[in-house]
C-alpha cells in the first residue's frame, strides 16, 4: 500500500493544480495531474488539447507519457497520479493500462465523469486492473478554478457577442 500523510497529499495535489493554472494561461480547461513514485514527481501534466491541437491529449495521458519515459517503462508500479478532477472515461482506462494502483482526484466531473460518477471504471469488478481511489482531497480549490474558467469563457462569449451587435448597429 502506499500512503501519503494529509500534507503529503495536500502538497502533490497544489503541484497538479500549478498544472492546471498552465492550461488557465493559455484559456483552456484547467486540468492538471502529477505522478508520483518513492515521494518524488515522475510525471506531470495539463490539459493541452487546444495548445497542441490533439483531443486526446488530456492532464493525465500527458503525465502518463512522461512518467513512462522518467522511469524507461509502460507499466507505472508503484505509482499514485494526482488529478485535479475526476478522469474521464478515457484517462480511466489509460490509468488502468499504465498498471497505476493508486489515483487520488480533488473534485468531482458529474458530466465526464468516469471513475465514480458515470461510470467507475477504476473499480469495475470485470476488469482486471482495479485501483485503489481516494477523492475530495484539496476539492474545493480543484473545483473553483473550473468555476472560474467556464464563468469567465461565458463572459468572453457574452462580450463578443456585444462587439457583434455593435459592429452590425454601425454598419446599418
Ligand atoms: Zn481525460
Amino acid at each position: 500500500m502506499i500512503d501519503f500523510t494529509q500534507e503529503e497529499k495536500d502538497f502533490f495535489m497544489s503541484e497538479a493544480l500549478k498544472e492546471a493554472q498552465k492550461s488557465l494561461d493559455k484559456a483552456e480547461i484547467p486540468i492538471g495531474c502529477v505522478i508520483v513514485k518513492d515521494g518524488a514527481i515522475v510525471g506531470r501534466g495539463h490539459n493541452a488539447r487546444e495548445e497542441l491541437n490533439q483531443a486526446i491529449m488530456h492532464a493525465e495521458v500527458m503525465a502518463i507519457q512522461e512518467a513512462n519515459r522518467t522511469i524507461g517503462n509502460w507499466r507505472l508500479l508503484d505509482c499514485t497520479l494526482f488529478v485535479t478532477i475526476e478522469p474521464c472515461v478515457m484517462c480511466s482506462g489509460a490509468i488502468g493500462l499504465a498498471r497505476i494502483p493508486k489515483v487520488i482526484y480533488g473534485a468531482s466531473n458529474q458530466k465526464f465523469g468516469g471513475a465514480g460518477s458515470l461510470y467507475d471504471i477504476l473499480r469495475d469488478e470485470r476488469l482486471n486492473h482495479r485501483v485503489d481511489l481516494e477523492t475530495g482531497v484539496m476539492e474545493k480549490e480543484c473545483a473553483e478554478i473550473m468555476q472560474n474558467f467556464f464563468r469567465q469563457s461565458r463572459e468572453r462569449k457574452k462580450e463578443a457577442k456585444r462587439l457583434e451587435k455593435l459592429e452590425a448597429i454601425q454598419e446599418m
